[in-house]
């Protein structure tokens, strides 16, 4: 295994994302190796650590002031043996090859555990909509879509959202692809209701990943009601935490962005959270108005220099990271054993970094990594096109239940397939596990292609 880490980090030695993702999967699938020399043969993890095709292209668009920009656009089509190449589009000014790679990387274990036929695939680009007029982003996104058109498809690629990229970005970009190919197909997911979106759409990351948590502690009979949560981000996924926090019982303390973070001890009740979503989605404003709005809850700016976040240092009983990957160093998750969460349940992708997530397991916490909680979204997604081939929308009901049931047999998945390779509890083996059986025995199905 350490040689297949070797082989990626000497081919690509400007990722330590995509090093950080491969090394975590390597080392869970070594006891499946072990017993499927087969697999070793065929090479499967040199196949599986190589995207099937990478797209980079250049975004030129015009500001307001009439100034020429250019940015650099990406699709990796990283795993398409179980379904088309899935997976969102990240606008941020992070982007880049490495951080796509392991994205994609990611996405292909996730899609695999949802029960939905899906490949991986991740895309974006270094374009930071923050502080653009809703005009700039369309002229972005047309130029965007403009590239990408002619390789994504309903049966090829499908893209959705991710960072920067909510229902205004959709929308722009759906309204390219069908001007250029001249056809109204689901080739995105994340769409508006009346124009082929599906609803719980937007919550689905978020409900999922408690909907993940309710299903870990009930392992240990404990529910979330009644219990103490910290979120990070304010975002999408951070919003549709609290709220389903809010609806079973919890209360939520702190939200956050990439400036500071919110403590607000009497908790984010829905009023707050309502406030919240305006801030962010409607005034695309900080997470600091809330602290001016409720003078009662404290705002605290976070300087990565200050190497940890303070956010993880109250005392709580459940975690949500739901802003960005490696938001906890190993001092947080110290941090959080030290004051008594019980579980981590990963809305974000790659949110805890391999030294944290050792401290999670060796402290016996319930630790949901992201490609099994955040799970919920792209599962949705996969409902979407669903109903897009069907050419019907189901209700919120029904697409909410079968939402609640797919989490439930991903936790169930990962649980039974810890167990069965030696290690209980450990969802982290279970998820990379579980997904890496079925990509590659499908793969091997199909042949070397
Ligand atoms: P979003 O709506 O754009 O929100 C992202 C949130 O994270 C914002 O509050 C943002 O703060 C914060 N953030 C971004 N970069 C940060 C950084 N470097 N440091 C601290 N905070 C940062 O995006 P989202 O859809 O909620 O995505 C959040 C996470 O969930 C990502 O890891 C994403 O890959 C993952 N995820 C999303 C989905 C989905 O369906 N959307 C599905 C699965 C996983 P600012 O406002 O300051 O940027």
């Amino acid at each position: 295994m350490s040689d297949i880490v070797q082989l990626v980090k000497t081919r690509d030695p400007d990722q330590p994302e995509f090093h950080q993702a491969v090394t975590e999967v390597m080392e869970s699938i070594e006891p499946v190796i072990e017993r499927n020399p087969e697999y070793r043969q065929a090479k499967v993890m040199e196949r599986i650590v190589e995207p099937e095709r990478v797209i980079m292209f250049r975004v030129p668009w015009m500001d307001d002031k009439g100034n020429v920009q250019v940015n650099r656009g990406f699709r990796i089509e990283m795993n398409s043996a179980i379904g088309p190449y899935k997976g969102g589009l990240r606008f941020h000014p992070s982007v880049n090859l490495g951080i796509l790679k392991f994205l994609a990387f990611e996405q292909v274990f996730k899609n695999a555990l949802t029960t939905l036929p899906m490949g991986g695939g991740k895309g974006g680009s270094d374009f930071d909509p923050k502080g653009k007029s809703d005009n700039e982003v369309m002229r972005f996104c047309q130029s965007f879509m403009a590239e990408l058109f002619r390789h994504i498809g309903p049966n090829t690629d499908v893209p959705a959202g991710d960072i920067g990229v909510g229902a205004r970005e959709i929308g722009f970009l759906f309204g390219m692809y069908k001007k250029l190919h001249n056809e109204f197909s689901g080739v995105l997911t994340g769409k508006g209701l009346s124009w082929g979106g599906s609803l719980i759409r937007p919550e689905a990351t978020g409900y999922g990943s408690v909907y993940f948590a309710s299903e870990m502690l009930k392992t240990r009979n404990m529910s979330l009601d009644g219990k103490t949560c910290l979120v990070s981000g304010s975002g999408n996924v951070a919003q549709y935490t609290i709220e389903k926090i809010l609806d079973l019982g919890g209360k939520v303390i702190t939200c956050s962005d990439s400036s500071g973070y919110i403590y607000d001890e009497e908790g984010i009740d829905r009023d707050k959270l309502a406030y919240l979503m305006t801030i962010k989605n409607v005034r695309r404003g900080r997470v600091k108005e809330y602290a001016e709005k409720y003078p009662h809850a404290v705002y605290t700016a976070v300087d990565p220099a200050l190497g940890h976040n303070p956010l993880w240092d109250h005392k709580a009983d459940c975690a949500f990271p739901s802003a960005t990957q490696n938001e906890i160093n190993a001092k947080d998750a110290q941090n959080l054993v030290n004051n008594g969460v019980s579980s981590v349940s990963e809305g974000a992708n790659m949110p805890t970094v391999p030294e944290g997530i050792e401290i999670f397991i060796e402290n016996k916490l319930l630790y949901g990594p992201g490609k099994a909680a955040n799970a919920g979204g792209v599962s949705v997604s996969g409902l979407e096109m669903t109903q897009n081939s069907m050419r019907l929308g189901w209700s919120r009901k029904e697409v909410d239940e079968r939402l609640h049931r797919i989490m439930i047999s991903i936790h169930k998945t990962c649980m039974n397939t810890a167990e069965q390779y030696g290690t209980p509890g450990n969802y982290m083996n279970g998820a990379n596990i579980a997904a890496f059986v079925k990509v590659v025995d499908a793969m091997l199905d199909q042949g070397l292609v």
